[in-house]
């Protein structure tokens, strides 16, 4: 018993001093950066949004002087993005060296993802109803006009999943046909055994060197946040946003019903992972997505914040590329809302049997929208003409796209990020069953 107590002081005063190294080293380091990038991230945000509404008369300033920061910082996250999917997710296959336990986390990712998305688009409908997001909108007959992008067929879009060529979808960062390269020299690796040692020493480092270059690069997220948020602030003015205000609100308040109800159960329950901690260390991530926009650019910091709460490389570097290209709950809950806000506009009352085609063809939609700024605009067309709703209706959303594209983006990628903790939490414990049934 006493060899216990001495064991735990010893612990306790090991754990002490650490704690004064850090204190020390922390210390020694200039002011802002003692100062955490997730908050260095959300003074640029709140700054952003000042600098936006002061430049509201001149928009043109912002587009001129602030967004190239914003657009350059887009453009290293662009370059980084494909290497760093393809190399880690070549590193992730070869080290779980197992074809059966891939296809096990592949398989729970992908049911994760469409029972969370039919969720997120069912709330959005619930809420679009109740909140009756149509209500008191006049109709400006002129502004209607919107001409649909022509929809790719299911079968087109199953058979674009897998590339014809080696270099096109790095080239034209096509993340799904990226995946399927990754699988594929992954497992090719693997099956090659020893010849290929030297490949997979040359892949682990490539995917070392990406995440150093991707570490560079997250250090200016703040700046990129701030380029990229002033703009978009400066151009949304009061005469833009207050008629739809209704439609943004009841968008917003879906979306965060999702999060909070959904996200938190579902860390807490899978993963037994305290939903404040969850959000805390997500924070990086949605604060990128909402100031650009896009599940793709906020890829490789998502994976950081993913493997700072504890997730393996190897989960989250095919967990969260995946995701980013398929996952997009806020997009449907977004596509839900809209349906909704146009029937009411244009006075046509859509039955029970209507809405569960909405949520069917939704997620649908939502796994075919990029993650790119407004495409989920575009795949709302899909939505609409599922239930004979009038395509045009999109044009009176239009508008305020941006807005509800900031929300849906940073709802879509804290989605990734609850699928990554949750699986690595079910393999966890999958890993543990199998050691204890060899002990
Ligand atoms: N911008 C969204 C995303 O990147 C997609 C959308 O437009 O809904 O996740």
């Amino acid at each position: 018993m006493s060899e216990l107590k001495e064991l735990v002081e010893e612990a306790e005063s090991d754990i002490k001093e650490v704690a004064q190294e850090i204190a020390q080293e922390n210390a020694k380091k200039p002011w802002y950066k003692r100062i955490s990038l997730t908050t260095w991230i959300f003074i640029a945000l709140g700054l952003g949004v000042v600098v936006g509404l002061l430049l509201q008369g001149a928009p043109e300033i912002a587009e001129t002087y602030i967004k190239p920061v914003g657009t350059i910082f887009l453009n290293l996250i662009k370059m980084i993005v494909v290497p760093l999917v393809i190399f880690s997710m070549m590193a992730g296959v070869i080290s779980l060296r197992d074809i059966k336990q891939i296809g096990a986390i592949g398989g729970k990712t992908i049911v994760y993802y469409l029972l969370t998305t039919a969720c997120a688009i069912t709330i959005g409908l619930i809420i679009a109803n109740v909140l009756n997001v149509g209500g008191g909108y006049n109709l400006p007959a002129e502004e209607l006009a919107y001409e649909p992008a022509e929809q790719p067929t299911l079968i087109d879009t199953l058979v674009a999943i897998f590339p014809s060529n080696f270099v096109q979808p790095m080239a034209d960062a096509t993340m799904l046909q990226i995946i399927v390269i990754a699988l594929f020299f992954g497992f090719g690796i693997i099956a090659a055994g020893q010849k290929a040692k030297p490949v997979a020493d040359l892949v682990n480092a490539m995917s070392e060197v990406c995440i150093k270059v991707m570490h560079g690069i997250i250090c200016f997220a703040p700046f990129g946040v701030f380029g990229l948020i002033a703009p978009v602030i400066a151009s949304n003015g009061p005469d833009i946003l207050l008629p739809l205000l209704r439609l943004i609100v009841v968008a917003y308040v879906a979306m965060i019903l999702h999060v909070v109800v959904v996200y938190s159960g579902l860390v807490k329950v899978i993963a037994g992972m305290n939903p404040l901690t969850f959000f805390k260390g997500e924070l990086p991530a949605f604060t990128f997505a909402f100031a650009s926009a896009s599940s793709v650019g906020a890829l490789p910091i998502n994976i950081e914040c993913s493997q700072n709460m504890g997730v393996k490389k190897e989960i989250s570097s095919f967990v969260l590329p995946l995701g980013a290209t398929i996952n997009m709950d806020g997009t449907s809950i977004y596509q839900g809302v809209c349906a909704i806000f146009i029937a009411q506009v244009f006075g046509i009352d859509l039955t029970i049997g209507q809405q569960v085609t909405i949520v069917l063809t939704a997620v649908l939609a939502s796994i075919g929208t990029a993650g790119v700024p407004g495409s989920g605009m575009i795949m709302l067309a899909m939505v609409l003409q599922s239930v004979g709703l009038p395509v045009e209706g999109i044009a009176l959303v239009a508008g305020v796209d941006r807005i509800l594209d900031m929300m849906r983006t940073a709802v879509n990628v804290t989605g990734d990020g609850s699928a990554a903790v949750c699986v690595n939490a079910m393999e966890e414990r999958k890993a543990q069953k199998r050691a204890q049934k060899v002990a």
